[in-house]
């Protein structure tokens, strides 16, 4: 047996992660040629990798890590929770402590009368969930044709077969295809897809979809809704004012089910324990994972309110998880609300972080290269541009200057994505504005070397 370490030579560790290793999202034959970071230990808003470097990182991870890296407190609450009970399931009439302090935790900190948990291990499987809870109640209330759910392009719900079919990401519905009574409008992204109109226009002509697919489809036929308050892995598309009052409203007189996927939105990240405050949304199911331990464990749930789980508890609801509700991922999940609540990060967020951020990121506007900056509390996108009044889309390949910018900001040692020509960010919840400060002058470098790499390559031009 070989001992791997973090000791070992950097392209040992990438030689035998090349070898046996296969990575999401990643060309991997290609990747194994080049060879990745390896990131050995991190701490606060500082990742360092296995060749000493300190990395800020931009993104919490995958945009998860809400309280930041190195929380001993959960690593404590982890190995005595793993000391008393490690492992118990919940199927068979049986409970236990952590996931009943969790669920009720959970109940308290969610809008209105979300009050009931059913518990996954991540965000994709939760939104299965989701897809059986939904089609299930109305097939208890008596009405088995209520099954199609309206979802949006360029939406991330997952990536499992079911939450990717939620999902409206193209390249994923290509590699293996879409369950059916799937129905997908379009996004408000109005940047990119808003032509003549003004925001406020096509906040409301793109909200108007949602009505038309659900008379198109048939009242009766349409079971529910879901979308991102915000939209994350889409690339921080951030809709027009006019957007979710008017998707309230026909939700409301249609009487569909609306599902909030908090999975990004949730635990602080827009100034508010859920996106759905922040944006005025009043759902029936809200989807959560990524913040709701801070990472640090696997674990999702869907949160649901009275009246759907009422109606789902009438009969027996075929499904659960191995893991639904794991004590370890309960116990780690508890301690991080606690450090949340008690440090008071979301004040944190509200009054110091998301000003500080939001003043820093719309400054990035007076760059040649950047045409939109958009920020909701701590998730920030830019849109790159070769021509600021028209809005124009890069002549080459969409995502040939995104990447370019992203790599540049992975060799300055911050962590920024790039979704096509959009930069994102969404830091931990507790930098600090000196480590904003930090983050920008990395950020300034990186767009300045962008701009002068694709001006040099010829790529500084508009599509025809
Ligand atoms: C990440 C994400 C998911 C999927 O969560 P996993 O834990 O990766 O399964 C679902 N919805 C949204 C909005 C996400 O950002």
């Amino acid at each position: 047996m070989v001992t791997i370490t973090n000791h070992m030579p950097t392209a040992e560790l990438q030689a035998l992660d090349a070898a046996h290793h296969m990575h999401p999202f990643s060309a991997n034959t290609e990747l194994g040629r080049e060879g990745v970071r390896v990131i050995t230990r991190a701490k606060g808003v500082w990742l360092t990798d296995s060749e000493g470097e300190e990395i800020l990182d931009g993104m919490a991870g995958l945009w998860c890590v809400n309280i930041g890296y190195g929380r001993e407190e959960l690593a404590e609450v982890a190995a005595r929770q793993m000391r008393e009970l490690p492992y118990y399931n919940t199927f068979f009439k049986t409970t236990h402590v952590p996931v009943i302090a969790l669920a009720q935790k959970l109940a308290e900190l969610a809008p209105g009368d979300l009050n009931h948990v059913f518990f996954s291990s991540g965000g994709s499987d939760a939104n299965d969930t989701n897809i059986r809870l939904v089609r299930t109640y109305w097939q208890n209330k008596g009405q088995p044709d209520r099954n199609v759910i309206i979802s949006r392009k360029n939406a991330y719900h997952g990536s499992s077969v079911g939450s990717s079919s939620l999902g409206g990401m193209a390249g994923m519905h290509a590699q293996g295809g879409i369950i059916p009574n799937i129905h997908h409008i379009n996004q408000p992204n109005w940047w990119a897809e808003g032509g003549d109109m003004t925001p406020a226009e096509f906040g409301l002509a793109r909200a108007r979809e949602l009505e038309e697919a659900i008379l198109e489809l048939g009242q009766d036929r349409v079971a529910a809704f879901i979308a991102e308050p915000v939209q994350g892995a889409g690339g921080v598309i951030v809709a027009p004012d006019t957007y979710w009052p008017e998707i309230q409203r026909i939700c409301d007189k249609f009487g569909i089910l609306l599902i909030a996927d908090e999975v990004i939105c949730g635990f602080g990240r827009t100034g508010n324990w859920f996106g759905s405050q922040t944006l005025g949304i009043r759902p029936h199911i809200m989807t959560v994972a990524k913040g709701m331990s801070s990472g640090y464990v696997p674990i999702g749930a869907s949160i649901i309110c009275d009246e759907v789980a009422e109606v789902i508890g009438m009969e027996e609801f075929n499904h659960g998880y191995t893991y639904s509700g794991h004590p370890v991922a309960a116990a780690v999940a508890l301690e991080n609300l606690r450090i949340l609540e008690e440090e008071k990060i979301i004040d944190h967020v509200r009054d110091v972080a998301a000003p500080y951020l939001k003043q820093k990121w719309e400054s990035l506007l007076v760059h040649p290269l950047v045409g939109e900056a958009k920020i909701v509390g701590m998730m920030g996108s830019i849109a790159l541009t070769p021509d600021k009044g028209t809005r124009a889309k890069f002549a080459a390949e969409a995502g040939t200057v995104g990447y370019i910018c992203r790599e540049r900001c992975f060799k300055n040692n911050v962590i920024m994505r790039h979704v096509g020509d959009r930069m994102i960010i969404s830091p931990p919840l507790v930098i600090t504005p000196a480590e904003i400060d930090e983050m920008f002058v990395r950020i300034h470098k990186s767009l300045d070397e962008a701009h002068a790499e694709i001006l040099e390559r010829g790529l500084f031009r508009s599509a025809a």
